[in-house]
């Protein structure tokens, strides 16, 4: 079976490793000329480690990231609202790491000559023979299978569900990596009036940050600004948040407003899937978009190996199998958000009092909840044609 992953982002190549392994030869078509480190940090949750566990690669991950033992969430003038100790589920950590580490991590994992640099996918078709590639660099290939693993404005997304929207949260996220001295292993999350700051130690002496506002300056980008911005809109935000604004380099200054998809009532059309943020991109308010892209990676691989020769069960069983539960985390992150979006002071006071009466526990069960990874078991036997 011959297939195709557009991206090679997170999902891309976590579909292509999980994919190799169990003895498939997938090829990924990436836009980008040079898989460079880019990003900023990132949370591996206990279900993106299971994955990277089944791949052989969690060792890898520990060595290159830096456990996190908790979650904190606080209040900007650093009084607790509610601490979570779940960050671990059984013997797996969460783990704070950069981006770049990751996708090294992936890659390492994938032979070179199974991925494509400088293929921008320009137009995808599919008919009874196969699915068609047109690139802008002019190649073209057909292969049985083509996933979708191209993120949040996935064209293969496009392509099949054309009528899918994306929704904008309403906030700006800027992020960075900053040194600083060592000793942090808490993950901590401030909440204040409309903004947001989020502490992920990521090695020894590093810190992956994200602040979220509602407002930005007016214009174009100009990192130099925003980070004067930024400086002053957390200035009463406790000293590690100052200190950390402070560290980091201004050309290592990200900005992005936090967009997801519609929920989508299918993943799948004939002989093309999607996988990741193509398929259920979420805003990052529990840290799970790419735990979420690997656990879908992963489950798709899996339905491919238990339907090795029927293309709609395997699609269909995946879907089954993710659909709901991933649904149910893109609400969950949007609600999130929106509490987060509050600009009313005694509102938010309101809204982080009652927070702090659930008990942790509770908030242990929903994360566990989030962490679960599908069980594959054969589904009843239907839709048996066989489509290749
Ligand atoms: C501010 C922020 C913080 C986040 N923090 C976390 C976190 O702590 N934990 C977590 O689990 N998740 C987090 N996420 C989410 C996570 O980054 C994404 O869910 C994850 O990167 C999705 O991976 P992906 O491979 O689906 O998409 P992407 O990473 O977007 O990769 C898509 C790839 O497809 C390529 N591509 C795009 N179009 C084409 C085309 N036409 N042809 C060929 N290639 C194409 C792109 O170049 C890219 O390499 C965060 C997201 C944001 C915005």
């Amino acid at each position: 079976m011959n297939i195709s992953i557009i991206g090679g982002g997170i999902a891309g190549l976590t579909t292509a490793v999980a994919l190799t392994q169990l003895g498939y030869t997938p090829h990924v078509y990436e836009a980008a000329n040079e898989l460079k480190p880019l990003g900023a940090g990132i949370i591996l949750s206990p279900n993106a480690m299971a994955v990277l566990r089944h791949l052989g690669l969690e060792q890898e991950a520990l060595a290159q990231g830096q456990p996190i033992k908790a979650l904190q969430l606080a209040q900007s003038n650093n009084e607790r609202i509610m601490q979570s100790t779940a960050m671990q589920l059984g013997n797996l950590s969460s783990v704070g790491i950069h981006r770049g580490a990751l996708q090294n991590l992936l890659l390492s994992a994938l032979p070179a000559e199974q991925l494509h640099l400088s293929h921008r996918l320009k137009q995808v078709t599919q008919d009874q023979a196969g699915v068609t590639a047109t690139f802008g660099n002019r190649e073209q290939l057909t292969s049985d299978i083509l996933l979708g693993a191209d993120g949040l404005r996935s064209a293969v997304r496009q392509t099949i569900f054309p009528e899918n929207k994306t929704r904008d949260s309403g906030q700006i996220c800027w992020r960075g990596v900053a040194q600083i001295p060592a000793g942090q292993t808490e993950a901590i999350e401030y909440w204040g009036i409309g903004t947001r700051f989020g502490v992920v130690p990521i090695s020894e002496r590093e810190i992956y940050w994200y602040a979220t506002d509602v407002t930005e300056p007016e214009g174009v980008f100009e990192a130099k600004y925003h980070k004067i911005y930024l400086q002053n809109r957390f200035s009463s935000y406790p000293k590690l948040v100052r200190n950390l604004l402070q560290a980091t380099p201004v050309e290592k200054l990200l900005r992005h407003p936090l967009i997801d998809i519609e929920p989508l009532p299918e993943w799948y059309k004939n002989r093309i899937a999607l996988v990741g943020d193509a398929a259920h991109a979420m805003t990052p308010n529990l840290g799970q978009g790419a735990a979420q892209s690997m656990v879908s990676a992963w489950t798709i691989a899996q339905c491919f190996a238990q339907f090795p020769d029927n293309r709609a069960q395997a699609f269909n069983h995946f879907q089954q199998l993710r659909l709901k539960p991933v649904q149910q985390v893109i609400q969950q992150c949007w609600q999130i958000g929106q509490l987060t979006n509050w600009t009313t002071p005694w509102l938010c006071q309101t809204r982080n009092n009652l927070i702090s009466l659930v008990p942790t526990w509770v908030g242990n069960i929903g994360r566990r909840r989030t962490f679960a990874l599908p069980k594959i078991a054969p589904p009843p036997p239907q839709d048996r044609r066989s489509l290749f």
